[in-house]
């Protein structure tokens, strides 16, 4: 059982702080309550005010800009995401995603902010946010500033977010020509347990540069320059590309993977190198369309 905590529902980034500062620091934010409120049950965590973030319009809402670029407010949740226009246009793999994400319960109410300020290693967004050079924007009384993913996540369930500020908007740049992006997971149970990301941008039929991200093998997302440097140069045909992914495999193999209920780390770093192929595929066919 919850012990007993006061609500606020601000209207108003302003007095969302306000009300943050009026509980004196013993108060969480918390937006589709759907780890808060397990932690709390589990009695992980006890707060005397939590603040909800739902009708505070400044986190809300997914628009474009003029160059593609995608900006989600924290606040969207995963539902939205997936059947986002904008999204499905400017960044399908995200809308991709969403759609396998836990399950249509969580998705009605779980949020991208708070799936990113949670930190749970098994997180999908994270992984693909990450290879895709996502920023996050936050706020808070002594101001705003914005940071990438892997500033932001800085270790399991641990973000370099001060108690007091919050996470606003999360922004996707605009693919540049020649650019894919695209994520493969693989989940036993509800979370992932194994998930790569990847950017490839391709220039005359060839992989001219790329990004890996690997999930849910350590404690946290994280980037392989090695891998992404091992996919530049090989020629952007299928038939090439699964000849030539060796080099890259094998930089996931030296991953240190932490085994657990999924499987040991031997099977993870396995399951990491089917995932890299696939990703890589998708994203090569992404960026040709994008040529
Ligand atoms: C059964 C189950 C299955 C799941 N499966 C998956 C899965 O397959 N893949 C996956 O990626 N995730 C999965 N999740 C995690 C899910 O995505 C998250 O629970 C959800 O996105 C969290 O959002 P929320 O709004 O409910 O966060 P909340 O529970 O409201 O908050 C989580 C944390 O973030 C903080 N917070 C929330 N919003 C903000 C904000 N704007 N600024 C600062 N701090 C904030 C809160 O204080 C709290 O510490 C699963 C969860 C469950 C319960």
């Amino acid at each position: 059982m919850i012990p007993r905590f006061a609500h606020r529902r601000p209207r108003s980034l302003a007095d969302a702080f306000a009300a943050f500062d009026a509980a004196g620091g013993d108060c969480a934010w918390y937006a589709g309550g759907t780890e808060l409120l397990a932690v709390m049950k589990m009695g992980f965590a006890q707060f005397g005010t939590l603040i909800d973030l739902k009708s505070v319009p400044e986190l809300g809402g997914i628009s474009a800009d003029a160059d593609g670029a995608l900006r989600i407010g924290a606040t969207v949740t995963h539902r939205e995401i997936e059947r986002s226009p904008h999204v499905l246009r400017h960044l399908p793999g995200l809308a991709a995603l969403e759609r396998e994400v836990a399950n249509i319960r969580v998705r009605n109410t779980g949020t991208l902010g708070g799936n990113l300020a949670f930190a749970e290693p098994h997180s999908d967004p994270a992984t693909f946010l990450l290879a895709c050079d996502a920023r996050v924007e936050l706020a808070g009384p002594a101001g705003a500033r914005e940071m990438a993913i892997d500033e932001l996540i800085v270790g399991p369930l641990t973000t370099s977010r001060e108690a007091d500020e919050l996470l606003v908007a999360i922004r996707v740049p605009a693919p540049a020509a020649g650019e894919g992006r695209a994520y493969a997971k693989l989940a036993f149970f509800e979370r992932p347990a194994a998930s790569v990301g990847v950017r490839v941008r391709v220039v005359d039929g060839a992989i001219a540069d790329a990004t890996v991200a690997v999930g849910s093998l350590t404690d946290l997302p994280i980037v392989l320059p090695a891998a992404g440097a091992a996919l530049a140069g090989l020629p952007a045909e299928p038939a090439a590309l699964d000849a030539g992914l060796g080099a890259a495999i094998a930089v996931l193999g030296e991953i240190d993977a932490i085994p657990d209920h999924n499987g040991s780390a031997d099977y993870k770093r396995h399951l990491a190198g089917i995932l890299l192929g696939r990703a890589v595929t998708q994203a090569v066919e992404e960026a040709r369309a994008h040529a």
